[in-house]
Order: C-alpha cells, then sequence, then structure tokens
C-alpha cells in the first residue's frame, strides 16, 4: 500500500563537505527504518522516467540551461543571477544530475500513485526553487514539478508543508491557481528564512484564498502547533476535498535543528503526519528538509511507521517508550523524542500569537470554505 522512491544514486553527490543538506538523508532513513524491519524489498520503487521536458513543466527554459551548464561543477559568472554560485546553493559537479533524479522521483511519484496509495520520497520536497531561480539549499522543485503533472490530468491537488521554513516557491509558482489549494505551517518570517509567508498573503485572482500560511512564533512547541494544526489544516481539507494530497514533511521544526527555533519533539510531528494520512484519499509526501541526522532517520523512520499504519502509539504515552532503553530501543515508538514542556514569556507570547493566528483564520478564511 505505501511505497518509498530512492535511488542510491543520491549517495554519490555532495553539496559540499560543510554543507547542511545532506543528500544522502535518504540512506540514513534507509538505515534505521531497516533496522525495525519496516522495509521490505520491494516497497522501493526504483526511479529513472525523469527527462529534462519535465524539468521545464515547472522551471523556465533559461533556468533548465544554466543547470545544464553547470553540470561540470565549474562556476560561470551568470549563473549568480539565477542563485546558482551562493553559499546555500554552490555550484557542484553533477548538479544537473541530481536534478534529473529529483525530476525523476516526482515524475515516478505521479505514474504510480494511482496504484499506490501513500508514496514516501524521503530525497526531495525542494520547495524553496523559482520557476527562475534556485534558493535555500534547492535547485529543482520537484513538488512543483509533481504538482504540475496532477494538475495537467485533471487532479485538485491539496499541498501542504510542515517545513520550519516557509515553501515559497511552491508559494510563488501557483499563486493564482485555485486547483492547488497551498497550505505552510512555518517558523513566522520575522525569524527565518526566506522571511516571508505571512497570514496575510492569501493568494491573488482565481487564486484567492488558496494559499495559506500559518507561522509560527519561534518557541512554539508541540502544543501550539498541533492546536493550529488541528484547527486550521483539518476543515479546510474536508472542505476543499483533494483528488491528492502533496506533503513536504520537514524535520526542521524539532527543538535539537541546528537552523532553527522552534521548539517542537518528533510527537506532534508524528501526529500531524497521522492526520495528514487520515484526511488525504492519496498522499504523496516528500522528506523535505531538517539538519540534525539524528531527527531525520527518527523523523522520517516514524513517518514511514504511519503511512503504513504501524502503530506509533499515542502521543502521549509514547513519549514515556522514547525516555526507556534496552528492549524499547528497538521499538518505532522508542523513536520518540522526551516530551519537552515550553513555559515561561516565550510560552505566553507564542501562545498569544497563534490565538491571533487562528483569529485571523476564523475572520478571514474560514468563512470563504463556510467553515464555522
Ligand atoms: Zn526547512
Amino acid at each position: 500500500m505505501a511505497k518509498i522512491i530512492y535511488s542510491e544514486k543520491f549517495e554519490k553527490y555532495t553539496y559540499g563537505a560543510n554543507h547542511p543538506f545532506r543528500l544522502d538523508r535518504g540512506r540514513l532513513f534507509l538505515n534505521s527504518a531497516a533496522r525495525l524491519s519496516l522495509i521490505k524489498d520491494d516497497d522501493i520503487l526504483g526511479t529513472g522516467t525523469g527527462s529534462e521536458e519535465d524539468i521545464r513543466l515547472f522551471h523556465t527554459e533559461e533556468y533548465t540551461e544554466i543547470l545544464k551548464r553547470a553540470n561540470s561543477g565549474e562556476i560561470e559568472a551568470e549563473f549568480l543571477q539565477y542563485g546558482i554560485g551562493l553559499p546555500d546553493n554552490p555550484v557542484f559537479r553533477g548538479i544537473f544530475d541530481v536534478a534529473l533524479l529529483h525530476t525523476s522521483m516526482a515524475k515516478d511519484a505521479f505514474l504510480n500513485f494511482e496504484n499506490t496509495d501513500r508514496i514516501f520520497v524521503p530525497v526531495g520536497g525542494l520547495h524553496h526553487a523559482m520557476r527562475n531561480r534556485a534558493a535555500g539549499f534547492c535547485y529543482i522543485n520537484d513538488a512543483g514539478i509533481l504538482i504540475e503533472l496532477l494538475l495537467r490530468a485533471g487532479k485538485r491537488v491539496f499541498y501542504i508543508d510542515i517545513d520550519a521554513h516557509h515553501g515559497d516557491g511552491i508559494q510563488s509558482g501557483f499563486y493564482d491557481n485555485p486547483n492547488i489549494l497551498k497550505m505552510s505551517f512555518h517558523e513566522s518570517g520575522k525569524t527565518l528564512f526566506p522571511f516571508g509567508g505571512f497570514e496575510d498573503e492569501t493568494g491573488s485572482g482565481d487564486g484567492k484564498y488558496y494559499n495559506l500560511n500559518i507561522p509560527l512564533n519561534c518557541y512554539a512547541d508541540d502544543e501550539i502547533f498541533l492546536f493550529l494544526f488541528k484547527n486550521i489544516f483539518v476543515p479546510i481539507i474536508e472542505e476543499f476535498n483533494p483528488d491528492v494530497t502533496v506533503a513536504q514533511i520537514g524535520v526542521d521544526m524539532m527543538s535539537t535543528d541546528p537552523l532553527t527555533h522552534l521548539r517542537l519533539t518528533n510527537n506532534s510531528y508524528t501526529e500531524a503526519v497521522r492526520i495528514i494520512r487520515d484526511k488525504s484519499k492519496r498522499l504523496i509526501a516528500f522528506g523535505g528538509g531538517g539538519y540534525n541526522p539524528d531527527n531525520i532517520s527518527k523523523g522520517y523512520t516514524l513517518a514511514w511507521a504511519v503511512l503504513n499504519d504501524v502503530e506509533t502509539d499515542d502521543y502521549y504515552s509514547a513519549t514515556l517508550g522514547g525516555t526507556f532503553m534496552g528492549s524499547q530501543e528497538l521499538s518505532v515508538s522508542g523513536l520518540k523524542d522526551m516530551n519537552l514542556f515550553v513555559s515561561g514569556p516565550e510560552k505566553e507570547i507564542a501562545t498569544k500569537e497563534a490565538e491571533r493566528i487562528l483569529y485571523y483564520y476564523k475572520e478571514n478564511i474560514f468563512p470563504f470554505y463556510g467553515i464555522k
């Protein structure tokens, strides 16, 4: 029922020794899931069907040509205006080969989604890539390519993004399109790249109210995230009633992520993935970001368990499991973080802000969807 789309070829490439985005992140997950016997050989679909033509479904001709030219690893001055050759998005050898790998996975997800209810693409969800520019460690917008394929097939798509960073490449790529509802939960643009994604960026033209942002203050914890997630994601996806859900389930909202400032654990993350699963007829989930290797292996394994309907224990009891060692170590619930309670003035400020955001939704967005 659930399948993984992955290629070992990713492990041959690197953005550079000190770059936080690890292209071997899929391997961290596969090893962890294998230790718990959560993967069978035929769970992994190979890739290889994506082409340059598929890249051009989302990206411009000129940007595609720049990526091709950069494949040798030699930098040219012209690349900079396309965001390539900067510290976040360095030129590296095989840059276009990697772009084709991502494209292949998006294409294979498209070719398989009607006979596979749930698909996980651990290396992907490069939500900052713009149609004509690289940004935020992303060169190719694989989710954007997949969404273009789904829209051309007449599907109604819900894009849900729980990566700590705002999904700005998806937002700007489909800002006026009402056939794809874009919803991003993220750390506020007041404190984190890409410094946008505010609640009043709601779409334009026919796409008005089909672009929804839910920014979280730094120090927001599991409780605050789930409060907003349950009160906003659930009623809106029920009303929109998509044919397929595309999710970006980055693991960088966790308190132990080195690049972000939220205070979540993988308990609320797992709960959110479970809710996304339950509300989706068909689901294609990309791994997204996350810069703590431990969070990658544990978070993706928990997500994969959820996609397979393997019990991860409920939210509160599971955190107990995480504190035990020994036999608990080799169980799915043993992957869960210890609970983390934030208190004090930071929590109060983050809670007030969450209440303000929900009020904004009740006033401005829910009436459009007929939600009381
Ligand atoms: Zn991120």
